[in-house]
């Protein structure tokens, strides 16, 4: 074994054959030493467990394959592209929406370059970033005012904290909701300096809870979308109308935390969806202040859109806090190249890519699950049965959580290799293919998968297939 750990090269021969790699020699020296050292730390572990055991394969050229896997796979960027195959088409821990080509175009553009972000060309002077996308978000809406900020997260804070601080908020008890990564109301109001007044009972809230429960102290009446889960049974919710006519009569504003926002009216375009209301209905419904995200329903960049009444949203505009919020310039870019084509609802369902691929009807999916399954079968041949059959995807985001969407799978069972091994084979395939296991198969849903990734898909299975 002594022989053995002499054997080893030197981290200067080594570091002169990686020197030699285009592909990674233009990383740091330093850094390149201690990978190698890492590197032969687990040749070592490697001696001592018996898994090398000759001397030959000590040897600068044996070693060789291995150490540039190793170094690659260390130095290529940690933040990556990935196929989502799991047809769950807002996935927030897949990055969300897709932003439409225009939107991307426009981001760069954004970054590429210096722009007006905030200087008023008409004058030369000082300008407001948020000007360009109100007005536009004020036009689809139709509504008084608008800002946005980083996230809806950060918009229902900013709500609160301004128009209900060291005042009591009333909330039906059915939606005090945790959305998923620790986005509890509860939790949120308590950091907005509001204080939570629950009315009503987990299934069951009526508007005499809410009279009942507004005294002087009370600063805003308050609506939760419930978003991932739903109340079925005996269930009873105050409508938005209702609850602002509460307000009206005490003077109170009325705030929705509307979770997806959708401008989009599913129902009016064929979609036999559970009905949701649409930013322009609350609107028109009298809210006084609404606030969404950016990245789910709208289909553009992460951000938060809050829309109201002037008197409401000037005095959110002007809270410290918004500083601290703002939305950079690249968002801002990317999500008035998105609104633009929400001013026409035709043009939303062809270009934005979530809604695409929500409103996706069955004969499409089924064409590009066949088209699929040609390709692989091609590719793959007889080591993989490959077979489409009727399934789910889902929309996601906490948005519709009972919709089902049909779509057909392409199902792949393999003979030599697990579902599970697959799974995690291709998670680390390059770039990573997220799928999901049903029914014993491994499932790509062709609905989140864009005809132009499948040459890619098709690389990816086959790099698990063959081994390599
Ligand atoms: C998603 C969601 C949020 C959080 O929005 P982000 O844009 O992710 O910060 C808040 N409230 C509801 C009801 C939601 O669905």
């Amino acid at each position: 074994m002594s022989a053995l750990f002499r054997k080893i090269p030197s981290v200067d021969l080594l570091l002169s054959r990686v020197e030699d790699d285009e592909d990674l020699a233009f990383m740091p020296r330093t850094m390149l030493r201690d990978l190698i050292n890492d590197f032969l730390d687990a040749c070592r572990e490697e001696i001592r467990a018996g898994k090398i055991a000759g001397e030959e394969e000590l040897e600068v050229e044996a070693l060789w394959p291995g150490l540039r896997d190793y170094l690659r796979d260390r130095v290529k960027p940690r933040f990556r592209r990935v196929i989502n195959a799991t047809g769950v088409v807002i996935h927030t821990n897949l990055g969300r929406s897709v932003l439409p080509e225009e939107a991307c175009r426009a981001a760069y553009s954004a970054c590429a370059h210096y722009s007006n972000l905030e200087f008023d060309l008409d004058t030369g002077l000082r300008g407001s970033r948020y000007a360009l996308v109100e007005e536009l978000l004020c036009r689809i809406s139709g509504a008084e005012a608008g800002l946005v900020v980083n996230n809806n997260a950060a918009a229902v804070l900013i709500i609160l904290n301004t128009l209900a601080k060291d005042r009591e908020v009333v909330v039906s008890r059915g939606q005090l909701v945790e959305i998923g990564g620790s986005f509890r109301i509860p939790e949120v109001m308590v950091k907005s300096g509001a204080f939570l007044k629950e009315v009503g009972a987990t299934n069951r809230t009526h508007l005499k809870d809410y009279q009942d429960a507004i005294s002087s102290a009370t600063g805003a009446l308050l609506k939760v979308h419930t978003s991932n889960y739903r109340i079925i049974g005996f269930h009873k919710e105050v409508s938005l109308k209702e609850l602002v006519r509460l307000g009206l009569e005490h003077d109170l504003p009325v705030i929705e935390d509307m979770g997806s926002g959708n401008f989009f009216d599913f129902q009016a375009h064929g979609f036999s969806f559970m009905p949701e209301p649409t930013v322009q209905q609350v609107i028109k419904d009298g809210v006084s202040v609404v606030s969404f995200s950016g990245d789910k329903l709208l289909g553009g960049p992460q951000a938060g859109i809050i829309l109201g009444k002037k008197k409401f949203i000037d005095p959110i505009k002007k809270n410290p806090m918004n500083r601290a919020m703002r939305i950079d310039k690249m968002t801002l870019a990317a999500l008035e190249a998105t609104l633009r084509f929400h001013l026409d609802p035709q043009k939303a369902r062809q270009k934005i890519p979530t809604l695409r691929m929500i409103t996706m009807d069955r004969k499409e999916l089924k064409n590009k699950a066949d088209r699929l399954k040609n390709r692989l079968r091609r590719k793959l041949g007889n080591r993989v049965d490959i077979t489409v059959f009727p399934g789910q995807s889902r929309v996601g985001g906490g948005a519709f959580p009972e919709q089902d969407l049909p779509t057909y799978l392409v199902g792949l069972g393999c003979r030599d290799i697990s579902c599970e091994d697959m799974r995690a084979f291709l998670l680390r395939a390059d770039p990573p293919l997220v799928g999901r296991v049903e029914n014993d198969l491994f499932c790509l849903d062709p609905r989140t998968i864009d005809g132009s990734e499948y040459q890619m898909v098709v690389e990816s299975l086959w790099s698990v297939v063959s081994g390599r």
